[in-house]
């Protein structure tokens, strides 16, 4: 039995060597209250190609808040789901990257299971021109239509989707077939409150305080009003996640990965395998060029080829070029926490409202 939350977590320890604490790998029996703004990864599956007793195929998923996104939908996904401890029920929107079959053969099984548990709550697919089509031969006889509103949006390079406090944003990859990335970018956070300030400047501590917090302004009793500028710093920049789905490398991975709090990078196979850019896949070392090159702070490969049963020799290869390189394992969870506090610019400036307005 678990006996408490310190014992139970696993503190990574290249996370700590590099000084960020922000990203603790959790036990994964272990559920952890939702609270607004928490956010946990599952990678549900880390295998390219096939299924193999080890690694499922491609499926990852962003927990933040109460909302869960899925990114790809391999065969087995449902089951995936089962074993983790998040609910497939919870789902709101899919982001597919590409229609190659390891990326989406989960999902008519998915909404047949999701329809069966009388789900009501709409669903909303995302995925590159086919989607829709794809989506439709998935309700053709014998699978009917299921119960539940089914919304598919097929999207363009640097689609934006806004969501409530973070956007996700998809940039098209290089592969063999149209193929999107997509990375999770928050709003900016309010600067650090000024408490000795607000005191200086007559506001009692309370329910005043919270207000200026939140960004609005507050009268005092004498009918001066204080503006939240005058006592809260530089807007703080959010969090951001990226994840590449299949590519070989090019710059276009670099922008979606820059400055990435994680970045979940497809490392199919190791510098032996010569072809892997011919296939439209990176090497684990390639995975890390981008990392580096990108600013990101921490990097987590999947995609691994089945050739590949123990995959520590793709994690030390990425790691002769970035040394906070993680091999991604079935059922693997992470705890994302707030970066140190930095200034929100360029990308982290911008609110998802701006951002989906100036597509
Ligand atoms: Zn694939
Ligand atoms: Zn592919």
């Amino acid at each position: 039995m678990v006996s408490g939350i310190s014992t139970s977590f696993i503190v990574h320890n290249a996370c700590l060597s590099r000084g960020h604490p922000e990203t603790v790998l959790k036990d994964r029996r272990v559920r952890v209250p939702t609270v607004h703004e928490y956010m946990e990864l599952i990678f549900l599956g880390t295998g390219g190609s096939w299924p193999t007793p080890q690694r499922n195929v491609s499926a990852f998923a962003i927990k933040r808040g109460s909302e869960l996104l899925l990114f790809d939908c391999g065969e087995g996904t449902q089951r995936q789901f089962q074993r983790s401890n998040v609910s497939y029920m919870a789902i709101s929107n899919i982001f597919l990257t590409h229609l190659h079959g390891d990326h989406i053969l989960g999902l008519p099984g998915l909404l047949q299971t999701m329809n069966l548990n009388d789900r009501e709550a709409p669903l909303t697919i995302h995925g590159p021109p086919g989607t829709k089509r794809y989506v439709s031969l998935i309700f053709t006889n014998p699978l009917p239509r299921p119960g539940f509103e089914v919304n598919v949006k097929e999207i363009t390079d640097e689609h934006v989707t806004p969501f409530d406090g973070y956007r996700i944003v998809a940039r098209q990859l290089d592969h063999t077939v149209t193929s999107f990335g997509y990375a999770l970018i928050e709003d900016p956070r309010p600067g650090r409150f000024d408490k000795a300030k607000a005191l200086d400047l007559g506001v009692p501590e309370g329910p005043l305080f919270g207000k200026l917090q939140k960004g609005q302004p507050v009268e005092l009793d004498d009918g001066t009003t204080i503006d939240p500028q005058q006592v809260l710093g530089s807007p703080r920049r959010g969090r951001k996640i990226a994840y590449t789905g299949d590519c070989r490398p090019s710059e276009a991975t670099v922008e979606l990965a820059h400055n990435a709090d994680v970045l979940i990078h497809e490392a199919t196979f190791s510098d032996e395998h010569e072809d892997a850019n011919r296939y439209g896949h990176s090497t684990a070392s390639q995975a890390a060029f981008i990392a580096k090159k990108a600013h990101a702070r921490t990097l987590y490969l999947t995609h691994i080829s089945p050739r590949y049963a123990n995959a520590s020799p793709l994690e030390e290869e990425a790691r002769t070029v970035f040394e906070n390189a993680h091999i991604a394992n079935d059922l693997d969870t992470l705890v994302v926490k707030f970066p140190p506090d930095e200034p929100a610019t360029g990308d982290f400036a911008k609110t998802a409202q701006d951002a989906a307005t100036a597509q």
